[in-house]
C-alpha cells in the first residue's frame, strides 16, 4: 500500500466499506471512480477510461452535474452507488480534504429518476426467517413513506409475496439466512443487501410502536436499521409500520399472475396490453399507484368488496360530478411523493407551487362529493382533509412561477417578510437612483449614446463609445475596462450605490433561502396530514377509474353469490375484447354450480378456448377488485384463490425445461387449491407424448373431482377425455363450435353444452396458408387414421365397439394390439380392460399395492399384505 498517495489510501479505506456499491468519489466538479470500479463503470456507461498515478490505478469519472443519469444507469442495472463528498472545506483542510460517504443508493431506495416509475410503487423489502421456516417480511417505499410488514408460511409464499411487490431490492442477514439467499439469487432478479442487525432503535421506536410481534419487529428493525445506515438523513416522512395479512386477500400466484396478464403481459413484459392497462383511467399517479396495489390483492371480504362496487355504481350514476372530479384530480400532484421530498429535503419552489395548486383543489373536490347522495363517499369525503392554513401559507410565502433553483432568490412574494422588504426596496431605489444617474449624465455630457450597465465582474459601469471620449469632464471618470469600440467608467457616487444595491440583493438572496428552508420545515410538519390526505384522494381516483372504465367498456355490476353458483351471461374478456379493431367479440356464457363444478372445454385450435377461460378467472377478479365485469349479467361467489396454468406448449418462449416446469406449476396449484378455489388448465400435458399427457390430464381433473372440488375449467385437444363426463358427477362438457363452410373451416367463438365433435386441425393448416398439396396430403392421411381408430378411453360402452373393429378387422389385429397395450399402461388404472370404471376404493388398493417393496418383505409380510388388500376389495 505504502506506492499509494495519501488520497488514494483515503479511497480504498472508503470503499473497504462499500465493497458491492459503485464508490463515486468527489474530486473537484467530477466523481471519480478508480480500480475495478473503473473499469467496470466505464464498460457499463460507456465513458472513457483513464489511468492515475503514471498508469498504475485506473480511473474514469462523471462530471458533478450531470452524475444523476449516470447513477440511474447504474442502479437501473441493479448496481448501488455510494456517494462520497469532501465534508470540510478544502481551503481549510491539512492534508487531504475528509470525505465520507453521505449516501448509497440502491434500487431500493430511489428517490428520483426515470426509474422511478410515477404509477408504480418502488419497495425496498427485508427478511427475517424463523427456524419454523416462517418469514417476516417489511417492505418500504422510501419515496412514498409506506411501510408495511407481514408473516408469510415458507419460501414459496415469499417468493410470490415479493415478485408480487416487484420488489427490487431485499435486504437479508448474511449469517443466518444462507439458503435464503440461494433461493433469492436463484428465482427472482432482485438485487441482495445485507442488514445483520434487526435490534430496535431510539430514531424509529416510533414507527414499530404497534407492532407487537418479535418476528414482525424483527423484519421492520432490519429494513428501517438498513434505510438509516444508507441513507444517512432525515426520514421524517416514514410512515408507522402496519400489519397486513396475505391470507386477508384473494391469492393468485406468480404463474396465475403471469399467464393472466394482470399488471403486465408474457410477452413484452409491459403494462400494455394487460388489465391494469385497460384499467387505467386514474388521473393522478398516486391514483395508479393504489390502482395496481388494488389488482394485484383482489378482496375476500363480502362487505368490503360490496362497499366498493356500491361507490362504483354511484360515480357511474353521477356522470356530471365525475367528469368534474376527474377535471379537478389532474390538477392534484404527487402528494405522497412530493411529502417524501419534502423530508429529504430536495424540493424547490415549483414543487411548493405544485403542493399549493394541488391543495386548492381539495375543497372543490369536497364541494362535488358532497353533491353526491351516497353515505359512503359522504363518509370519504367527511375525512378529507384540505390542510388550508398550509395552503395558505404557500399562497402567502411564494410567487405563482419561481425559478428552478432556490439559492438564486426570486421566490418569495412581496409582504411576506419585513426584513426582505426592506432589502428589495433598497435594491429597488438602487436601481431606480441609477435609472436617474443614466439620464443626468447624459445631459451633463450630451452624449445621447450613454449608458449604464452591469455585468457580474464589473457591476455597474458608465459606456461610452470611443467617437465620444473627447465629450467627458475631465478628473471625474474613473476608467474600468476598455473595448473594441467603448470604453467603461465609474464614478464614485455610482460605486457607492453599487454596493448597496449589491449587498441588499446579496442580503435578499440569502434571507429568500432562509425563509424557504424555513417554509420547507414547516410543511415537514404537515407530512403525515398530506399523507393520509393523499391515500383519500387516490381511493377517490381509483373508485372513479373503475367507474369510468365500467361505464365506457358498458360492464355490469356483479353479484356475489351466497352459495357455490357462479353464472355470466354474455360475458367477454376486456382485454381481447378492447384490442379488437374490425370484428366483434362474440360474447360467451359460463355457467357452474350445482353439479357442474367443473368444465371440460374442448375445441379445435383457435377456436377461443383459452380467451374463453380467462374471461372467467378475468371476471372474477374484477369483481373482487370492487370493478363492474364485463357481462350482461354475471353472479358470481367470491373465491379465496385462483390458479392459472398453462400446458407448456403455448409457452415456448420462456425457454425453462417446459414440461417439468408445467408439472411443477400444476402440483403447486393442486396442493394448494380449495373448494373455494378457481382454477383454470389450459392444455395441461401438452408437453409430453399423446399418451402420457392425456393420462395425466385425467388423472389431474380425477383428482380435483374428487379431492379439491374447486371450481375448474380444465381445456384440452385430448377429445377423449370427454367420456369422463360420465362418470365424473360434477364435470360436464363444453366446447366451442365451429362450423365448415366451403371445405374451410370457421370459428364462431361460440360455447355450446357438449363435447366438439372434430379436430379441425388440418383446417387451420390450411387457414395459415400451407401449400395446397400438403393439405390434401394430410385429408388423405386423416381418412387413412380415422378408418383405423380405435377409442382411447376404455369404458365399457366404448369397448363393444373397440371388440367390435377387431373382430371386423383382423388386418389390424396386431396393430390394435399394440395399441391396445399403450392404453392399458395408463388407463389400467382407471378402467381395467375388463369392465366398468374403477371405483376410488379399488385405486386406492392399487396405489398401496404399487407402494409395497416385495424386496424388503418377508413372505410372511407379503401374505399378510395381501389379505388385506383383499378384504379391502372384498367388501
Ligand atoms: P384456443 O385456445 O382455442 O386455441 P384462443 O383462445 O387462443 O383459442 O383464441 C384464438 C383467437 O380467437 C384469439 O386470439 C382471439 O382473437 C379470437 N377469439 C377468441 N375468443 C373470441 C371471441 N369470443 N370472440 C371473438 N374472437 C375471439
Ligand atoms: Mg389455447
Amino acid at each position: 500500500m505504502a506506492q499509494y498517495t495519501p488520497m488514494i489510501l483515503q479511497y480504498l479505506k472508503i470503499k473497504a466499506d462499500y465493497q458491492d456499491a459503485f464508490l463515486f468519489f468527489r474530486l473537484g466538479d467530477f466523481y471519480e471512480m478508480f480500480f475495478e470500479d473503473a473499469t467496470k463503470a466505464s464498460q457499463l456507461l460507456e465513458i472513457t477510461l483513464t489511468s492515475r498515478d503514471g498508469g498504475k490505478i485506473p480511473m474514469c469519472g462523471v462530471p458533478y452535474h450531470s452524475s444523476a443519469g449516470y447513477i440511474e444507469q447504474l442502479i437501473e442495472l441493479g448496481h448501488k452507488v455510494a456517494i462520497c463528498e469532501q465534508t470540510e472545506d478544502p481551503k481549510e483542510a491539512k492534508g487531504v480534504v475528509r470525505r465520507e460517504v453521505v449516501q448509497l443508493i440502491t434500487p431500493g431506495t430511489m428517490m428520483e429518476g426515470k426509474g422511478l416509475q410515477e404509477k408504480e410503487n418502488n419497495y425496498l423489502t427485508a427478511i427475517a426467517n424463523f427456524e419454523d421456516e416462517t418469514y417476516a417480511l417489511a417492505l418500504s417505499d422510501l419515496s412514498t413513506g409506506e411501510n408495511r410488514v407481514t408473516l408469510l408460511n415458507g419460501v414459496e409464499e415469499v417468493i410470490n409475496e415479493l415478485s408480487t411487490l416487484q420488489a427490487k431490492e431485499v435486504v437479508i442477514a448474511k449469517q443466518t439466512a444462507p439458503e435464503l439467499e440461494g433461493v433469492l439469487k436463484e428465482r427472482l432478479n432482485v438485487t441482495l443487501s445485507f442488514e445483520e442487525s434487526a435490534d430496535r432503535k431510539e430514531e424509529f421506536s416510533s414507527l414499530t410502536e404497534n407492532i407487537e410481534q418479535d418476528k414482525l419487529l424483527a423484519a421492520a428493525n432490519r429494513l428501517l436499521n438498513y434505510l438509516y445506515r444508507t441513507q444517512k438523513r432525515s426520514l421524517d416522512h416514514l410512515q408507522p409500520v402496519t400489519v397486513y395479512h396475505v391470507h386477508q386477500y384473494m391469492k393468485i400466484d406468480y404463474y396465475s399472475k403471469r399467464n393472466l396478464e394482470l399488471t403486465e403481459t408474457i410477452r413484452s413484459k409491459g403494462k400494455k396490453g394487460s388489465l391494469l392497462w385497460l384499467l387505467d383511467e386514474t388521473m393522478t399517479a398516486m391514483g395508479g399507484r393504489l390502482l395496481k396495489q388494488w389488482v394485484d390483492r383482489p378482496l375476500i371480504d363480502r362487505t368490503h368488496i360490496e362497499q366498493r362496487l356500491n361507490m362504483v355504481e354511484t360515480l357511474i350514476a353521477s356522470y356530471f360530478e365525475r367528469q368534474e372530479i376527474r377535471e379537478c384530480l389532474k390538477e392534484v400532484y404527487d402528494l405522497e411523493r412530493l411529502s417524501g421530498r419534502v423530508a429529504y429535503g430536495n424540493v424547490n419552489a415549483r414543487d411548493m407551487i405544485q403542493l399549493k395548486k394541488s391543495l386548492q383543489q381539495i375543497p372543490v373536490l369536497k364541494d362535488l362529493l358532497s353533491q353526491i347522495d351516497s353515505a359512503d363517499i359522504r363518509q370519504l369525503s367527511n375525512k378529507i382533509d384540505a390542510c388550508e392554513e398550509l395552503t395558505d401559507l404557500l399562497e402567502q410565502a411564494l410567487i405563482d412561477q419561481p425559478p428552478l433553483t432556490i439559492k438564486e432568490g426570486g421566490m418569495i412574494k412581496d409582504g411576506f417578510h419585513d426584513d426582505l422588504d426592506q432589502y428589495r426596496d433598497a435594491s429597488r431605489n438602487g436601481k431606480h437612483w441609477i435609472a436617474g444617474l443614466e439620464k443626468d449624465e447624459r445631459e451633463r455630457t450630451g452624449i445621447k449614446s450613454l449608458k449604464i450597465g452591469y455585468n457580474r465582474i464589473f457591476g455597474y459601469f458608465i459606456e461610452i463609445t470611443k467617437a465620444n471620449l473627447h465629450l467627458l469632464e475631465d478628473g471625474r471618470y474613473e476608467r474600468k475596462q476598455t473595448l473594441a469600440n467603448c470604453e467603461r467608467f465609474v464614478t464614485p457616487e455610482l460605486k457607492e450605490k453599487e454596493t448597496l444595491i449589491l449587498e441588499a440583493n446579496e442580503k435578499s438572496t440569502e434571507l429568500e433561502y432562509e425563509l424557504f428552508v424555513a417554509l420547507r420545515e414547516q410543511v415537514k410538519e404537515y407530512i403525515p396530514r398530506l399523507q393520509r390526505l393523499a391515500r383519500l384522494v387516490s381511493e377517490l381516483d381509483a373508485l372513479q377509474c373503475f367507474a369510468t372504465v365500467s361505464e365506457t367498456r358498458h360492464y355490469t355490476k356483479p353479484e356475489l353469490a351466497a352459495g357455490r353458483e357462479l353464472s355470466i351471461i354474455e360475458g367477454r374478456h376486456p382485454v381481447v375484447e378492447k384490442v379488437m379493431s374490425s370484428q366483434e367479440y362474440v360474447p360467451n356464457d359460463c355457467l357452474m354450480g350445482d353439479h357442474r363444478e367443473m368444465l371440460l372445454v374442448t375445441g379445435p385450435n383457435m377456436s377461443g378456448k383459452s380467451t374463453y377461460m380467462r374471461q372467467v378467472a378475468l371476471t372474477a377478479i374484477l369483481a373482487q377488485i370492487g370493478c363492474f365485469v364485463p357481462a350482461r349479467e354475471a353472479k358470481l361467489p367470491i373465491f379465496d384463490q385462483v390458479f392459472t396454468r398453462i400446458g407448456a406448449a403455448d409457452d415456448l418462449i420462456s425457454g425453462q425445461s417446459t414440461f417439468m416446469v408445467e408439472m411443477l406449476e400444476a402440483k403447486n396449484a393442486i396442493t394448494h387449491a380449495t373448494e373455494k378455489s378457481l382454477i383454470l388448465f389450459d392444455e395441461i400435458g401438452r408437453g409430453t407424448s399423446t399418451y402420457d399427457g392425456m393420462a395425466l390430464a385425467q388423472a389431474i381433473i380425477e383428482y380435483i373431482h374428487e379431492r379439491i372440488g374447486a371450481k375448474t375449467l380444465f381445456s384440452t385437444h385430448y377429445h377423449e377425455l370427454t367420456i369422463l363426463e360420465e362418470e365424473l358427477n360434477q364435470l360436464k362438457n363444453v366446447h366451442v363450435s365451429a362450423i365448415e363452410q366451403n371445405g374451410r373451416v370457421v370459428f364462431l367463438h361460440k360455447m355450446k353444452e357438449g363435447a366438439a365433435d372434430k379436430s379441425y386441425g388440418i383446417h387451420v393448416a390450411e387457414l395459415a396458408e400451407l401449400p395446397k398439396e400438403l393439405i390434401s396430403r394430410a385429408n388423405e392421411i386423416l381418412i387413412q387414421l380415422e378408418s383405423q381408430e380405435k377409442p382411447a378411453v376404455t369404458y365399457s360402452a366404448e369397448k363393444k365397439d373397440h371388440e367390435s373393429v377387431r373382430e371386423s378387422s383382423p388386418v389390424n389385429e396386431s396393430a390394435s394390439e399394440t395399441n391396445e397395450a399403450d392404453q392399458l399402461s395408463f388407463f389400467n388404472e382407471a378402467a381395467p380392460a375388463s369392465s366398468k370404471p374403477l371405483s376410488s376404493k379399488d385405486k386406492k388398493v392399487i396405489e398401496e399395492l404399487k407402494g409395497f417393496d416385495l424386496l424388503e418383505m418377508t413372505p410372511l409380510e407379503a401374505m399378510n399384505a395381501l389379505y388385506m388388500l383383499q378384504k379391502k376389495v372384498k367388501k
